[in-house]
């Protein structure tokens, strides 16, 4: 006699959804998390206000994953953003959209999404433990059977769907442990590697710079030689790099760079609203109206405070000497310089810092229709643990809920047939 029908394993996004939906299509369902409280990546994402997904229309929403966005196709469609909104709304979340079509609860308040969430499974009468810690998934004859926690209690059911999450933040509970369950199950799992993550440059004035956010830049990316990508929007420098919402965008392929051993190097456009001609008139009219300082005081137009000492010393243009006296080639270098201001990215910072994890189990082994694992019978995956990741705006949170919807509602089609 099986305790439960259905036990998910991690109670954040994926495991939440993916619990409430095999409950409410009839399964007895056990739900079973580390730390004393669900749901704590949530409240911390979206720097607690949680963008819990983008607004995006269904047919081109898939083109924001990097890490497998055509598996999602189908998955999506099933519970897309306006499902999601509209679930939130019933729980007592209302939702609004701000730039870049980021959905936030109006309440701007993350705690809401989770509560939510928890009165969801309340009024379902799934059963929760929290403070438990599963170490392994336990299979008979190529069927699972239930798991096993740290502690040597055993949980028996017919199916299991692990929500474990990634390997990012850890303090949130997700420490990777869904992969060694994946590995020791016979699964392939992509490497693990950081997603959406600050960069490190070899730029040492970018420690000057600490603290400074640039808004309307372009962050353009060059790999081995090559132009890779851009990205228009806000940076932030910081003591060992850059990072922001367009450097996130861009550290995945970044990161796959540096790992290749390849050059990598991030061009900055401080000006992308002109062009070198535009710029050039725009230089001459300050230079004209500055006329008779120096050099180093006659750039507070153009630039933000902390950035003049810094572009100064990159120009190699004496800053003492007096603004009409700078020829047209010390000009054209300034210009290069805020058009391409170049950094030499290094690394990225570790996975534990990632908003992301890329990598994961091999979505090649997960039935997309169901969740299901092809390799262990009344397995299924949900959420980061899965090879997927997308970008910023809403995009992973969406993608968890999502595949919890589906693999709750298939895993219960299952286990409720077997009765
Ligand atoms: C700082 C930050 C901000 C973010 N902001 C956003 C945002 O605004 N919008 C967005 O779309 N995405 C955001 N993300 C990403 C998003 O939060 C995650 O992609 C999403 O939460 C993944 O959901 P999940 O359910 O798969 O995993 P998680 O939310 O990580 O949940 C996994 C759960 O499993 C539990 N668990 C792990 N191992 C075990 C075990 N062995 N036994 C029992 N329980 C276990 C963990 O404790 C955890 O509660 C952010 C991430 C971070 C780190």
């Amino acid at each position: 006699m099986k305790d439960y029908q259905i036990i998910v394993v991690g109670g954040g996004a994926a495991g939440m959804m993916a619990a409430g939906q095999a409950a409410q299509n009839g399964a007895k369902v056990l739900l079973l998390e580390k730390k004393e409280r669900l749901g704590r990546k949530i409240a911390i994402s979206g720097k607690g206000r949680c963008n819990i997904t983008n607004e995006e229309n269904v047919a081109d929403f898939i083109r924001n994953y990097p890490g497998n966005g055509r598996f999602l196709h189908g998955i999506l469609r099933e519970f897309d953003n306006v499902a999601l909104r509209r679930f939130l709304a019933h729980y007592g979340v209302e939702t609004k959209v701000e730039r870049g079509g980021r959905v936030f609860p109006v309440s701007d308040d993350a705690e809401n999404v989770v509560e939510a969430l928890a009165g969801f499974l309340t009024e379902l009468g799934v059963t929760i433990i929290t403070g438990i810690t599963i170490e392994e998934i336990l299979v008979e004859n190529g069927r699972v059977i239930g798991v096993q926690g740290i502690d040597k209690r055993r949980f028996l059911a017919q199916a299991v769907i692990v929500c474990t999450g990634g390997a990012s933040y850890p303090a949130t509970g997700s420490t990777g442990d869904g992969f060694r369950f994946a590995r020791k199950l016979g699964h392939h799992v992509i490497t693990p590697r950081p997603a959406l993550v600050p960069l490190k440059t070899a730029e040492s004035w970018v420690k000057e710079l600490q603290g400074l956010s640039l808004r309307n830049v372009e962050a353009t990316l060059w790999i081995g030689g090559k132009k890779k990508a851009a990205e228009f929007g806000e940076m932030l420098f910081t003591h060992f790099g850059v990072s922001g919402p367009i450097i996130l965008t861009l550290s995945r392929q970044a990161g796959e760079g540096v790992r290749q051993g390849e050059p990598v190097q991030l061009r900055i456009n401080l000006k992308p609203a002109l062009t070198a001609e535009q710029l050039d008139l725009r230089i001459q009219r300050d230079f004209q109206k500055y006329s008779n300082k120096q050099f180093k005081n006659a750039l507070e137009d153009l630039l933000p405070q902390s950035l003049i000492p810094v572009m100064i010393r990159l120009s190699g243009i004496n800053p003492d000497r007096v603004v009409h006296q700078v020829n047209r080639e010390e000009r054209k270098r300034l210009i290069s310089l805020l058009q391409e201001l170049a950094l030499t990215i290094t690394d990225t910072l570790s996975i534990e810092t990632a908003i992301v994890t890329a990598g994961g189990v091999d979505v090649k082994e997960i039935n997309p229709k169901t969740m299901a694992s092809k390799r262990i019978e009344g397995l299924y995956w949900a959420g980061e643990v899965v090879d997927v990741d997308g970008i910023t705006g809403g995009f992973n949170l969406q993608a968890a809920f999502a595949m919890g919807f589906r693999a709750g509602r298939a895993a219960c089609e299952e286990v409720c047939s077997l009765v």
